[in-house]
């Protein structure tokens, strides 16, 4: 873990695996994200640290649910909707908790949408997103993947091909 000096000792214990990273005064926690993917989802956020993000992640944690999770602590940071679109595609499993002065203001789970808009970037070169039309990707969610309304190119029956095709605005 790479928690930040001066934590704000809200009487967490050692033994919280909830909550072992040091907690947040405003901002979002990522929980439950399968083990080893937290760098992938702080790539796909964007966050690099390059602005000055205060981000704790913890890796591997022991999770009743997942055997093994990890948990990402994003300060001054809350989730647009597109983002959580992406995450419910590379980390079904995860919940967002959304922190406000220290206090969980929001928890939910990412719900898998039937479609996703202006999240993904079409593999297709001829699709009609492709271009320098004003056209939005969208993407119909299948089991598995995801399929171009436009043009029926199938994305994402491999993980890292998804991940490769994000684009968030
Ligand atoms: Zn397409």
């Amino acid at each position: 873990m790479s928690g930040r000096g001066g934590d704000v000792g809200n009487g967490q214990s050692d033994d919280d695996h909830e909550l072992r990273v040091t907690k947040i005064r405003n901002g979002t926690v990522i929980d439950h994200v399968s083990g080893g993917l937290a760098l992938t989802v702080l790539g796909v956020l964007g966050i690099d640290g390059s602005a000055g993000e205060v981000v704790s992640v913890g890796m591997n944690v022991p999770s009743d649910r997942l055997g093994r999770k990890d948990v990402l602590k994003i300060e001054k940071r809350e989730l647009t909707q597109n983002e959580v679109d992406v995450l419910s595609l590379i980390a079904p499993e995860a919940t967002i908790n959304i922190v406000r002065e220290y206090e969980v203001a929001g928890k939910h789970r990412v719900d898998r949408p039937e479609e996703v808009s202006g999240v993904l970037s079409c593999p297709n070169p001829d699709c009609i997103t492709a271009g320098n039309e004003p056209v939005a990707s969208t993407f119909d969610v299948l089991d598995e993947g995801v399929r171009c309304v436009y043009c029926e190119t199938i994305l994402g029956t491999d993980q890292a091909d998804l991940i490769d095709h994000v684009d968030i605005g």
